[in-house]
């Protein structure tokens, strides 16, 4: 069996050096806002190539606080892309504002620039950009718009840790970006923990004291914030993983690499290959017309796959508001998806195992 993740796997070449960072949190008697957060904030903002970074409990927090910072009136129009896990969207709806649901492109699956501009009105205030399977979306074009629009753009990596658009890291480029170090993600806490980049350092300070109660100074609050903290023992797994993160993400791309060249199975879609070491693959999804056959078909050979997402946002009894939306990219994408499994401890003999299973299907097709 061929599991999609499996979180043992992927800690075990950490194990040791985490035991030993846990103990030393254990041994410090200093849990939260301590020098692990510090030291973390300052790698990641490094890695990232941005001035700023902020810890936050989580990837939704992140969202959610950048745009709290940004204080916009109740009812500002917030472009989003229809094609997200709800995360991206709940924050919006959460402060009260708007969410402009916008179809992807749909070969990159990534919101659409060139339908971003149709969709803005004078309520909008911003574009949540999500860079969604690990791969940035087109921020040139994108950062232009809003420009031109006086918009800020927020991007959600919690998917693209590591990735670039030309020479700029993810993380850099946007007004804000958000990441989760949710256990499966490309850099994975053992827990929940998340962050803002930004080169704003006055929207820096402004998610430092929401993330806090929105105090600065204890028992002294500035504004009215929340308790949004990554913990001091995430932070010191998070110290622990992030060296090894380009090193992982490179054999994520070497893998995407096998798959691209060696996958020869009629009717079936594979994600862009135009960019495959600026994509921090942390997802390889592909596309077949006919899915559930497909994903059967998969578990009989032993090999395990998911599906990122089954049911888009306007369909989710969540958001009954936004039903009336047809969204057909979007509906076609979310039927026809199927994730592979792809993470840095696939051994090569496993990639080779699924690529046979794969190019096979279609003798298997008429059982
Ligand atoms: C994981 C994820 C989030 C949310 O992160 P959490 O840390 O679970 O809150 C947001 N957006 C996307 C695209 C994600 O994949």
């Amino acid at each position: 069996m061929i599991p999609f993740l499996d979180l043992n796997q992927i800690n075990a070449p950490h194990l040791e050096a985490i035991e030993q960072a846990s103990l030393r949190v254990l041994r410090s008697g200093w849990y939260i806002l301590g020098n692990e957060l510090k030291a973390f904030e300052n790698a990641f903002a490094a890695y990232c190539q941005a001035q700023y970074c902020v810890g936050v409990a989580n990837g939704l927090d992140a969202i959610t606080l950048i745009l709290k910072s940004f204080d916009f009136p109740q009812g500002s129009e917030i472009i989003v892309p229809a094609n997200t896990y709800i995360a991206s969207v709940l924050p919006v709806s959460y402060l009260h504002l708007t969410p402009v649901l916008v179809e992807p492109d749909a070969y990159t699956m990534l919101i659409n620039p060139s339908l971003i501009e149709a969709s803005i009105t004078p309520r909008t205030k911003a574009i949540i950009t999500v860079d969604l399977y690990g791969r940035s979306c087109e921020m040139e074009e994108i950062m232009d718009i809003a420009n031109r629009h006086g918009l800020k753009v927020i991007t959600d990596a919690a998917q693209a840790h590591g990735a670039r658009y030309r020479q700029k890291k993810v993380g850099s480029i946007a007004h804000a970006t958000a990441f989760s170090f949710y256990p499966t993600k490309n850099l994975g806490a053992l827990g929940d923990a998340g962050a803002i980049t930004t080169n704003d350092k006055a929207l820096a300070e402004r998610v430092t004291y929401l993330r806090n109660y929105g105090s600065k100074v204890r028992y002294k609050n500035d504004y009215q914030g929340v308790n949004s903290r990554l913990d001091e023992i995430q932070a010191a797994i998070l110290n622990v993983k992030l060296p090894y993160l380009d090193a992982d993400n490179q054999r994520r791309k070497d893998i995407a690499q096998r798959y691209l060249s060696n996958i020869k199975m009629p009717n079936l879609t594979l994600p862009p290959a135009d960019r495959i070491q600026d994509d921090a693959w942390h997802l390889f999804v592909v596309r077949h017309p006919q899915r559930e056959k497909l994903v059967s078909y998969l578990e009989r050979q032993g090999i395990q796959t998911n599906i990122h997402y089954p049911l888009p946002i306007h369909k989710q009894a969540a958001y009954k508001d936004l039903e009336h939306l047809t969204l057909p990219i979007t509906e076609q994408i979310h039927s026809e998806v199927i994730s592979l499994p792809l993470h840095p401890m696939l051994t090569d003999q496993e990639v080779s195992t699924m690529i046979d299973a794969l190019n096979t299907f279609i003798c298997n097709d008429h059982d």
